[in-house]
């Protein structure tokens, strides 16, 4: 059986990888007794199983003296044998591979892993890479010639790139040439790098599971990676802004966009929530603590149906389905109706059916029904309708016009009884 262990230690020398929010953070500076404390523990666990194999993550190069002294890669090295492991893969830049560097792992099978990412000196450069193709050759040679084994990293979905399938075929060509074994990467765009700043600015886009798959079915002596981590748009702190007012520009904000994008293009409805029921927004953020959000869920928390629901959430930011409405930028925008001019309730109503159709077309085999609790006037509802219309879904809307000719005049009408015992009893009916 194989393992993997996560130990950070410091900064990586780098740090300036474009795609890498791992490399910028900056760890606590290496102790030899924190170190050696987080091993321990670890190889503590490690006694209950019949470990062959541990592979080292470690955000930054593990033959990196600044990073982990000579003393704890020795340590490792020392444990593994004590526990039976005989083989270990670490990850490094190459100009931390040496001879000397190598020669602490005496007594293991070492494999040091690069993030190569793409064979093309150009591109490297562009990546604010840090090293060129001659560096990593260097890099292989040296390993080669002490016994070690290479895995080469390579990404897939850069930016700067025109052709990703050529470009994928010719850095892996070049890679088999000087590897041992290749994992072939999707380029995940994580917050902290600058390469999220240039998805917002929809100047690149990660490549979703078919894209992905498209070009990697090709090379089936390599490892896959579509997404080795809970990917979802992390916006830092310095990122957010409240989005206010009641115009094209906070509409079709890029914040907005690239959520929207998630939800079409990655994100997957929840298993076992296999009916829709689509509500509208409230002015208290986040939604769930709204008045008319705390009727609604009171209502259906109480019914039998609950447990079978997705509830989703239609808005000026699109299709929010509600497991996210604690996320930023749900929490964090107002769209101040009493500011809607026609032809920005027209424009609401296209963008919306737009970004409700994409969700439809990518998650609408998800559900086998689809209901809306919204008022029959508005432009959300308009927008679903629309939506379900132009896909041919059929969708049940739980509000009677009868019952809604009789409240609409009130402040708040959907919170009101009437208009929740609607829903009940057609969520009921089933
Ligand atoms: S990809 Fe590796 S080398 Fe580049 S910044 Fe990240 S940790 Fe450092």
């Amino acid at each position: 059986m194989e393992k993997t262990l996560l130990l950070t230690s410091g900064r990586c020398a780098w740090g300036e990888c474009f795609a890498c929010g791992w490399g910028r953070l900056i760890g606590p500076p290496p102790s030899m007794h924190r170190l050696k404390n987080i091993l321990d523990e670890k190889f503590r666990e490690f006694k209950k199983e019949k470990i062959t194999g541990l592979k080292v993550f470690s955000s930054g190069s593990f033959l990196d003296d600044k990073q982990f002294p000579a003393a704890i890669r020795r340590y490792l090295v020392k444990k593994c044998i004590e526990h039976g492991i005989r083989k270990l893969t670490v990850e490094s830049r190459p100009e931390f591979v040496t001879p000397e560097r190598l020669a602490d792992f005496s007594g293991i099978n070492l494999t040091v892993a690069i993030g190569l990412e793409v064979a093309d000196n150009e591109l490297l450069k562009k990546y604010h890479k840090g090293f060129t193709i001659e560096d990593y050759i260097k890099a292989a040679e040296i390993l080669h010639a002490e016994g070690c084994k290479l895995r080469t990293y390579l990404m897939v979905g850069l930016p700067f790139v025109e052709n990703h399938a050529a470009t994928v075929k010719k850095s892996v060509e070049f890679a088999r040439k000087h590897s041992d074994s290749i994992v072939l990467i999707n380029t995940f765009p994580h917050s902290a790098a600058p390469i999220f700043d240039m998805w917002i600015s929809g100047k690149w886009k990660p490549l979703d599971r078919k894209q992905f798959n498209d070009i990697v079915r090709n090379y089936p002596d390599c490892e896959i990676e579509f997404d080795n981590f809970a990917f979802v748009p992390k916006f830092h702190k310095e990122k957010q802004e409240f989005i206010k007012g009641a115009t094209e520009k906070q509409l079709l904000h890029p914040h907005f966009e690239v959520w929207q994008d998630y939800f079409v293009r990655f994100y997957d409805p929840p298993d076992g929530l296999d009916i829709a029921l689509f509500i509208p927004c409230a002015f208290r953020k986040p939604y769930r603590n709204s008045r008319l959000h705390r009727a609604i869920f009171s209502m259906l928390e109480k019914m039998k149906i609950f447990r079978r629901l997705h509830v989703i959430v239609i808005s000026s930011p699109g299709v929010i389905p509600y497991e996210f409405s604690n996320h930023y930028p749900f929490t964090s925008y107002d769209w101040p109706e009493w500011e809607e001019t026609p032809e920005i309730k027209k424009r609401y109503i296209e963008v919306v059916q737009r970004r409700i159709e994409n969700y439809l077309k990518a998650h609408g085999r998800h559900y086998k029904k689809i209901y809306s609790y919204l008022k029959p006037d508005s432009e959300s509802y308009a927008a679903l309708c629309n939506a379900c219309k132009s896909l041919g879904i059929d969708i049940v809307n739980c509000l009677s016009d009868e019952t809604y000719e009789k409240i609409k005049g009130e402040k708040n009408p959907l919170a009101l009884k009437e208009a929740l015992d609607d829903m009940k009893h057609v969520l009921e009916k089933g």
